[in-house]
């Protein structure tokens, strides 16, 4: 095969089937993280890897990401009976992927970490990122559906450690300025804001990100009056 000068091949032996395939990652040196979205969506230059996160196997269907815990014994059986019987004619993705290719393929491996039971906090993260590919996409709606989804299996999650605690607590508020939920946001920033016990760094994240958008609002809202004068 030629060498590709954006992608390599990265080897996979399906944990279902058994049978291996290639599927294509992004190379290293093709993708700089430049800065990141409020809802800590990383904003690429070059390539976006986020495209390849997820392995699909072209033989039988069965989709792997690295964050999935629940992939051996009983848990595959239930993979087996809840995921892939119900597949339809598996999807072959393994190469360049479109924006829609990498939405299906983050949705595959969604249906198999509900069907293995997985923490609310894995699921919570793949709805996140199929909410971020919508954004790329500029699909407002789809985007709004799976930000929801999101914000509610992040409510039932659980964090290992303090950070990644308050980065809960912040996400649930930056997800509800994002849907409207504005009360919500308020008090979720707020607490953070003002908690005793909560890290400068996500103090900091919670502040700028509500003068932000009590700003914007006060901008919006001084056009309006403006209008309404003339
Ligand atoms: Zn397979």
């Amino acid at each position: 095969m030629a060498f590709n000068i954006y992608y390599y091949e990265s080897k996979v032996d399906c944990n279902n089937c058994k049978k291996n395939f290639t599927t294509y990652k992004v190379r290293p040196g093709r993708f700089k993280v430049v800065t990141q979205d409020t809802d800590f969506m990383p904003i690429y230059e070059g390539l976006n890897p986020m495209l390849y996160e997820v392995a699909v196997c072209p033989n039988c269907g069965y989709a792997f990401h690295k964050s999935l815990t629940r992939t051996y014994g009983p848990f595959m059986l239930l993979i087996r009976e809840m995921y892939i019987s119900q597949l339809q004619k598996p999807m072959n993705i393994c190469k360049e992927r479109t924006i829609d290719e990498a939405i299906a393929s983050f949705k595959l491996v969604y249906l198999v970490a509900r069907a293995s039971m997985e923490e609310s906090l894995i699921m919570a993260n793949f709805a996140m990122k199929i909410a971020w590919l919508y954004r790329i996409k500029e699909d407002k709606e789809s985007e709004m559906h799976y930000l929801r989804s999101a914000r509610e299996l992040y409510t039932k999650s659980f964090a290992s450690n303090k950070e990644g605690e308050e980065r809960l607590q912040y996400l649930n508020a930056e997800l509800s300025l994002r849907l409207g939920d504005i009360e919500e946001a308020k008090r979720g920033f707020s607490r953070l804001i003002a908690g005793r016990e909560v890290s400068n760094k996500y103090k900091n994240y919670a502040r700028k990100r509500w003068e932000d958008y009590k700003y914007s609002n006060e901008e919006v809202k001084n056009e309006e009056i403006k209008k309404e004068e003339e």
